[in-house]
């Protein structure tokens, strides 16, 4: 019998919305995950959700699912087959916890659907969308409408308790509401009356046709964070009005995805918008959903407190962490698997292609028919060496499933590389994830060993059934005049401060370790994901006055500090460009802002007194500098395993040990515990 833990009063305090009730206050919020186009996706999804149901979540919305074709791709929701496969997710959900509800999410791309024949209330073209709409006449505005209601009808056949309907982000919705995308001069356009018919319209006939005893969310932008986006007095307007429309939930968006401001990446303060949320539930009877960067419980339960929120709607974490909200309720906080805001599996697969959504601290994310972690018959005894992401995930799954692992590190502390990644400035999540598997190695049994460097013989002496090899990297040194000039250091000497570096400095590698460093030593002041203030600034964000759109139109203000960088790479292409999907351009922008001076085509000549000798784009170039930090990737370090294998003992390499080239720690948790899953 569970027993509800006093930490968190409000977040398990039930909400009665008369006709029925939420049995807490957190939601799992809408993510397209890949599933609704996938083979036996629906059973996938049935599966996905159910896991979230029984881990104690009060509400889960799904992924926004389009009323028509022309609406999005993929799988839409206007027949009566099509609801047939959705019964296998409410199904599954109302069979896990009946008391958990599941909405459906009505998404109309508009303008921004991937999809030659989209539609949107002038022939205009988004900066982020492939095709430019075609201008809905009277009749087609109409059609759409009546498509959003027979969806509604339909998610309600399929037996979801309620849909949510998404009226921001660029979306068809948002996109009659502001004169930027709205040049119509009929009923639908022109004044703000006219502008805001469509929503209106939807959420009143929606309404009508579901009835009462039917959840119905109207999602609004409450900050489009774009100039010539919605103005405050406009906001509260629509809300005021789809709440006489009918909307018994209003939840709170932020931006449009055209937005040149980042929303929920990692630098983003944890709850940093939820004062919106708290400002627009000052105008409103119905409960008010705030969302992005709520990633505990704790932060949670504060955003309650302050009063900005009724409800709190986490959807990333649901990913990293099925059982957030009973590990919350039993105490066991420590024990919660923390979305870092990565995006690295999450939205980067979403954005790159249609590809599958998972989780990088948790690949059975979203393939729960497919990855388990069940209890083994033969239990045996594991060394795994190296405590960095791949050893870490290796040993808490195949400790899990009843194995005896031991796990060892030279280092003094469990982490491996995410020890220096959590240094840098915005990437401070990190800590939880250290933290989680701390925690997990007390909660499961397993023997750690820190500043025990393994070799072969210790091995020997302890016999092991199975030795995981799990010794990460050697940073690259490239062969080079003047590699060994005491103005030369590795950058983890420079992220751990164990080298002094100059006022003039040069990164020679600009991958996603180029670009930390680079974040690092350009930095200064307080980190923006510590300090709203600073964020706000960073980013032209004014939170306070609000004005059109939610940006002040000032040009951001950044810190930085008294150096001169140079982030240099040899290829040709842009630099930065392999960085992630969703956040790569947040990074690119931010040293910019700072004066960092990106170099592409560099070749490497030498290094000496004067500085670092090159050739960029065939031209002779001087960089002037005192420190050169080397960022030029990784070879794997296979030490120990080479030993082991000359002395005929086997074991398996994972993670960089396994393969340096594009390791991230996606790959090594992921293939960490796919390994300890079957071993
Ligand atoms: P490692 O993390 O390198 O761990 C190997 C461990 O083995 C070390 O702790 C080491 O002490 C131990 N070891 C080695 N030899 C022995 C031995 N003989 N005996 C005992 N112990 C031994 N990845 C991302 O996905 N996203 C990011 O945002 C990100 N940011 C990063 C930022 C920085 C600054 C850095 C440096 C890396 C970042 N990474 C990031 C990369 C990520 O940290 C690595 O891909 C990941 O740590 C690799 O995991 P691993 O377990 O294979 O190796
Ligand atoms: P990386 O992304 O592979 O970049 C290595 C850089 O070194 C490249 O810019 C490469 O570009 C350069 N390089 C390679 N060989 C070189 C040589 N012989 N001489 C000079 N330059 C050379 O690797 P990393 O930056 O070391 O990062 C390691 C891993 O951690 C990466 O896979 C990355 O995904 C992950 N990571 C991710 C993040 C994140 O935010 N997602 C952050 C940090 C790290 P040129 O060949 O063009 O010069
Ligand atoms: Fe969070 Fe990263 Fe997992 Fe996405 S991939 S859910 S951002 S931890």
């Amino acid at each position: 019998m569970m027993t509800t833990h006093t930490n968190y009063p409000l977040l398990f305090t039930p909400l009665d919305l008369g006709f029925t009730r939420l049995k807490n206050r957190v939601l799992m919020g809408s993510m397209h995950t890949g599933l609704e186009e996938a083979e036996n996706g629906f059973e996938r999804l049935g599966a996905y959700f159910a896991e979230r149901a029984r881990g104690g979540v009060g509400m889960i919305i799904t992924g926004g699912i389009p009323p028509n074709a022309e609406g999005g791709f993929g799988a839409k929701l206007s027949t009566p087959q099509e609801a047939a496969q959705h019964r296998l997710v409410t199904d599954a959900v109302h069979v896990a916890d009946a008391d958990v509800k599941i909405c459906m999410q009505i998404l109309h791309m508009g303008a921004i659907a991937p999809n030659p024949d989209c539609v949107a209330p002038s022939a205009i073209k988004s900066r982020i969308a492939p095709f430019t709409p075609r201008e809905l006449d009277a009749a087609g505005i109409e059609k759409q409408i009546e498509d959003f209601v027979s969806c509604a009808l339909m998610a309600k056949l399929a037996g979801y308790d309620g849909v949510e309907i998404i009226g921001s982000a660029g979306y068809l919705i948002s996109t009659f509401l502001v004169e930027r995308t709205n040049l119509r001069t009929d009923a639908w356009g022109g004044s703000f009356e006219n502008r805001m018919r469509f929503p209106v319209e939807v959420v009143r006939r929606v309404r009508e046709a579901v009835g009462m005893d039917f959840i119905l969310i109207f999602r609004i932008s409450a900050m489009d964070m774009l100039e010539g986006g919605l103005a405050r007095d406009e906001i509260v307007q629509l809300a005021q009005a789809v709440e006489a429309a009918g909307a018994s939930i209003i939840s709170t968006h932020f931006c449009w995805h055209e937005a040149p401001v980042p929303t929920i990446a990692t630098m983003v303060p944890r709850a940093a918008f939820t004062g919106v949320t708290g400002r627009l539930r000052q105008s409103l009877r119905v409960p008010l959903i705030t969302s992005n960067r709520i990633n505990m419980p704790s932060v949670a339960e504060a955003v309650l407190a302050r009063g900005d929120a009724d409800l709190i709607s986490m959807a990333r974490p649901m990913l990293a962490d099925p059982d957030l909200m009973r590990k919350a309720e039993q105490g066991r906080e420590d024990e919660i698997n923390t979305c870092i805001a990565c995006n690295q599996a999450c939205l980067d697969h979403t954005f790159g292609g249609n590809k599958q959504v998972s989780c990088l601290v948790n690949p059975r994310a979203c393939n729960e028919t497919l990855l388990n972690y069940r209890p083994t018959t033969q239990p045996k005894k594991i060394a795994v060496v190296g405590a960095g992401p791949a050893g870490l995930a290796f040993a808490t799954v195949a400790a899990q499933r009843g194995h005896r692992v031991t796990l060892f590190d030279a280092a003094d502390a469990i982490g491996g590389q995410f020890n220096l990644a959590k240094r840098i400035p915005g990437k401070e999540e990190f800590h939880e994830t250290l933290r989680y598997y701390t925690r997990m190695i007390e909660v499961l049994g397993i023997t750690l060993r820190l500043n025990t460097r393994v070799d072969a013989a210790l091995l020997k002496s302890m016999a092991f059934d199975e030795v995981i090899v799990a010794t990460g990297i050697a940073p690259r040194r490239p062969a080079l005049e003047g590699i060994e000039h005491p103005k030369v250091i590795g950058y983890i000497d420079a992220i751990l401060g164990r080298q002094p570096v100059g006022k003039r400095v040069a990164i020679m590698g600009a991958g996603g370790i180029g670009f930390d460093v680079a974040e690092l030593i350009s930095h200064a002041g307080p980190s923006a994901a510590l300090d709203r203030a600073t964020f706000a600034r960073e980013w032209g964000i004014d939170f306070e006055n609000h004005p059109r759109g939610g940006v002040t139109g000032v040009l951001p203000q950044v810190e930085k500090s008294e150096r001169t960088v140079y982030l240099l790479q040899r290829k040709t292409g842009a630099v930065g460009k392999g960085l992630g999907r969703s956040t790569g351009w947040t990074h690119r922008l931010t040293l910019g802002r700072r004066g960092v001076r990106m170099h592409n085509g560099v070749e490497y000549l030498k290094i000496d007194d004067a500085g670092l000798h090159t050739l960029v784009n065939g031209e002779p170039r001087l960089f002037e500098v005192d420190t050169v930090i080397v960022c030029a990737g990784q070879l794997p370090l296979r030490t120990l395993h080479d030993e082991l294998q000359q002395q005929g003992l086997a074991s398996q390499l994972i993670g960089g040990a396994f393969e340096a080239g594009e390791l991230d720690a996606k790959r090594a948790i992921d293939q960490g515990s796919r390994l300890a899953a079957v071993i």
